[in-house]
């Protein structure tokens, strides 16, 4: 069996890669004799990605382009990507080539050997700044809780068969999490490790906000957890406001003094701070219902370059 591989990369802002990226993954794939197409994703770069791809796809057949109308984000990207790949399987590696494409055909010799999602797992994480490393490791522990899956080296590096692809292609959250999503689909599913590689050009699009925002969109689209503990906390305020009372009660029947201002305002407190935390909970939950229900699409597509291939 040799079936098509499409090659999806988003791209943003990304103009000293595209050559580099489109030279190196086809290079790997030539050599192994696999069919593909690239399908380079511009998620609205302001520099000049898009010119770039739509050069590279001029000279080369089996490179492809979409072009967003904005910066969608990365997970949109992919999106489209999985959306536009014509292939029986579908690869998605980053532009920066810090996903080394050369495992590209590892992933599709297990691929041939039935296996329908092939994970690319970091064996390590490579150079990162200290605040950057403590975002994403505090990141991937919470995220790990919430999903239920070791999340701690899992990438965006995959390559998934056509069922699973479809699959992903028919969920309708706007929200969703591909990382954690290509687990949750099932499937048969082998890992693929690899070290991750010093970006070639340019520089990293996550700021330590940007990862702490994506942290909580992420965790909230797949876990309730944080409304459930709303309820724990009204059930530890009211423990708490008990044990309150009945102090209260032995001391006064003790015929100790006890400051009414004291006990109210410490109550106060108590329920004042369980109730707030609770709404900020709900608030941003019912944040997320109202995105997901407008039912916007995850992406705009202004352009495309490039033939998509006979089958
Ligand atoms: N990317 C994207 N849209 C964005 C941010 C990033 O398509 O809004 C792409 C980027 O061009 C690269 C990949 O996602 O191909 C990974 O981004 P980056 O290297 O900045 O992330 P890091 O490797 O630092 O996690
Ligand atoms: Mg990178």
């Amino acid at each position: 069996m040799s079936g098509l591989l499409s090659v999806v990369i988003p791209s943003y802002n990304e103009e000293a890669m595209i050559e580099k990226a489109a030279y190196a993954i086809g290079w790997v794939l030539q050599s192994s004799g696999i069919p593909y197409e690239l399908i380079f994703i511009n998620d609205g770069s302001t520099d000049s990605t898009w010119d770039r791809i739509c050069a590279v796809s001029a000279t080369d057949p089996t490179v492809r382009g979409v072009c967003f109308s904005r910066n969608f984000g990365k997970e949109s990207a992919i999106a489209a990507g999985l959306a536009a790949a014509a292939g029986d399987c579908v690869a998605v590696i980053d532009c920066d080539l810090q996903h080394p494409p050369e495992k590209l055909a590892e992933m599709y010799a297990l691929w041939q050997q039935g296996y329908e999602v092939i994970e690319g797992q970091k064996s390590s994480r490579g150079r990162e700044s200290g605040a950057h490393a403590f975002a994403a490791r505090s990141f991937y522990a919470l995220i790990s809780k919430a999903v239920g899956i070791d999340m701690a080296n899992a990438s965006d590096f995959k390559l998934l068969d056509r069922k699973a692809v479809d699959e992903l292609i028919r969920m309708p959250e706007r929200g969703a999490f591909f990382r954690a999503l290509s687990s949750w689909i099932g499937f048969r599913t082998a890992t693929v490790y690899f070290d991750v590689q010093a970006r070639q050009a340019g520089e990293s699009k996550w700021s330590t906000r940007a990862l702490i925002r994506y942290a909580l969109h992420d965790i909230s689209s797949f876990s309730n957890a944080p409304m459930q503990f709303v309820t724990i906390l009204c059930a530890l305020c009211l423990t708490a406001c008990g044990i309150w009372a009945l102090i209260c009660l032995i001391c006064w029947i003790a015929g100790a003094y006890v400051s009414a201002a004291t006990g109210l305002a410490l109550l106060m407190l108590l329920i004042g701070g369980g109730i707030l935390i609770g709404l900020g909970v709900l608030g941003f939950y019912l944040g997320r219902i109202y995105d997901e229900i407008k039912a916007r699409p995850r992406y705009i597509v202004s352009r495309t370059c490039g033939d998509t291939p006979n089958k």
